[in-house]
């Protein structure tokens, strides 16, 4: 390799220079448009991939590879001659010395836009987050794959029938799409795959729970297609019991408030998000979940120089926290940045609402767009059209039909691998 391709090329001096935190929905969108513009922007994030989110409850279900859903943030600004893209991890944020303390030394900036994000939310409850899965990275994907998995290995080696029953029991905590997607997709993979792969044995009493402390499923959807989520999971076999809080997950038992005890080697927390650890260096006065007040122009509201976006935003309690509201708050942004550098009146956000679309599993999908309601194999068809065309990358997207056109006609899973050693310690590792 030559000397020149070693050199890395540096921000150009005397352009303001916009560091972006975050190569997620908001951060990625926001560095595309300030593409070509007159500014140096340095992107930052912890992996060097950009992770699609909706679909990560396909991997872990087993539905679709790891890479189908994650693409390298190089390639994606490749020939982007102002971007510069750093994998780090962002530590703090030192707003009055605009720098920001990372894993790979201190880096300054003169306008910052933040979008880091959300992480779930154990409500302070250690015993929670120690004893469930979680999912909200690539890793926490293949965790739940290769261990939901490995129960179905170890339940045909276990004698004891409570015991077993537990390895085929998963809980799932929370009836919100992440919630009523997993359990759709974990019904199916029990039905139609694990049936084939472990004749020996008993599937009638593998146990899909969904638990929802509210009194409905997809809270935020109108309530017709909220009762046609909850259908449509009963008639996939899955336990869906409303109004049931959870307390406390310990040593394999779920415990409900009401006493109530369930067994499960697998439970799944899905009932609550709350703003990345960098919203202290962002304000004083967090809103509730942690996130970040800002402006209806997006900064801060003492910092003109400092816009955040996405998921740890609050710019409006309306704003539902999905992908659209980052991008669009990415655009709107990345404008008032230039516009505050040209000396510009800054723009109002405003979310373009479209609508939102649940998955429950094979020809079923519940979907509002634009007003309209869609049902069944309609709303299936626009779910996975839409998924598709948002993927990025062609190989993505053909590595996704592929496997969504093979699970179709076979009924098959075809990723189901356990890959590495389970996440949990209380589960010993498969005998060699
Ligand atoms: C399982 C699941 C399913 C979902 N399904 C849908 C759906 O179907 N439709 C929909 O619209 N939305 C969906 N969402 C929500 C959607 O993904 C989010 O609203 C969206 O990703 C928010 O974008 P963002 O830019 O704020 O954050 P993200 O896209 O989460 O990006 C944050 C980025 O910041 C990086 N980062 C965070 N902290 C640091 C740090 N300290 N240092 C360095 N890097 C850091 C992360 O690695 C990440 O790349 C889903 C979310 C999940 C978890």
């Amino acid at each position: 390799m030559g000397k020149m391709e070693e050199k890395l090329r540096e921000p150009r001096p005397g352009k303001p220079l916009v560091v972006i935190i975050g190569a997620g929905f908001g951060g990625l969108e926001a560095a595309k448009c300030l593409k070509g513009k007159d500014v140096e922007v340095l992107l930052i994030d912890r992996n060097n991939y950009h992770l699609f989110q909706p679909l990560l409850y396909q991997v872990a279900t087993a539905g679709l590879e790891p890479n189908a859903i994650a693409y390298p943030v190089r390639a994606i600004l490749r020939g982007a001659k102002n971007i510069h893209f750093r994998v780090a991890e962002v530590y703090r944020i030192d707003r009055p010395k605009k720098t920001l303390s990372t894993s790979i030394g201190p880096i300054g900036y003169d306008y910052l836009l933040v979008s880091a994000g959300n992480r779930t939310n154990f409500f302070g409850n250690q015993k929670l987050s120690e004893n469930c899965f979680e999912l909200k990275s690539l890793n926490d994907a293949i965790d739940l794959r290769n261990h939901v998995l490995t129960c179905f290995e170890k339940a045909l080696a276990e004698k004891e029938l409570e015991k077993r029953r537990s390895y085929k029991t998963i809980v799932i905590v929370g009836g919100g799409p992440t919630g009523v997607e997993l359990a759709g997709a974990y019904a199916e993979l029990a039905r139609h795959v694990l049936t084939k792969d472990f004749p020996m044995l008993d599937l009638s009493q593998v146990s899909i729970i969904l638990l929802e402390s509210g009194n409905s499923l997809l809270a935020a959807f109108p309530e017709t297609l909220r009762g046609e989520t909850f259908s449509k999971l009963i008639e996939l076999g899955v336990d869906v019991r409303l109004n049931s809080a959870v307390a406390g997950v310990e040593n394999g038992t779920v415990l409900m408030k009401t006493g109530e005890t369930i067994k499960a080697e697998t439970v799944i927390w899905a009932a609550g998000v709350q703003g990345v650890n960098l919203s202290d260096g962002l304000t004083d006065k967090p809103a509730k979940g942690s996130r970040v007040p800002v402006t209806p122009q997006l900064h801060l509201l003492d910092g003109k120089n400092v816009f955040v976006i996405g998921d740890l935003a609050l710019a409006s309690p309306d704003d539902p926290l999905m992908a659209p509201v980052a991008i669009q708050q990415a655009r709107c942004a990345a404008n008032n940045i230039m516009n505050s550098i040209q000396g510009k009146s800054l723009v109002i956000f405003r979310y373009k609402n479209r609508g939102m679309m649940a998955t429950i599993g094979r020809k079923a999908a519940v979907a509002t767009i634009y007003g309209s309601n869609f049902r069944g194999l309609m709303a299936w068809l626009i779910w996975l059209l839409i998924h598709i065309l948002w993927l990025i990358g062609f190989r993505n997207k053909l590595i996704v039909l592929i496997d969504w056109a093979y699970n179709y006609f076979t009924y098959e899973r075809g990723v189901r691998l356990i890959t590495r050693k389970p996440k949990t310690n209380r589960l010993p590792e498969l005998e060699r």
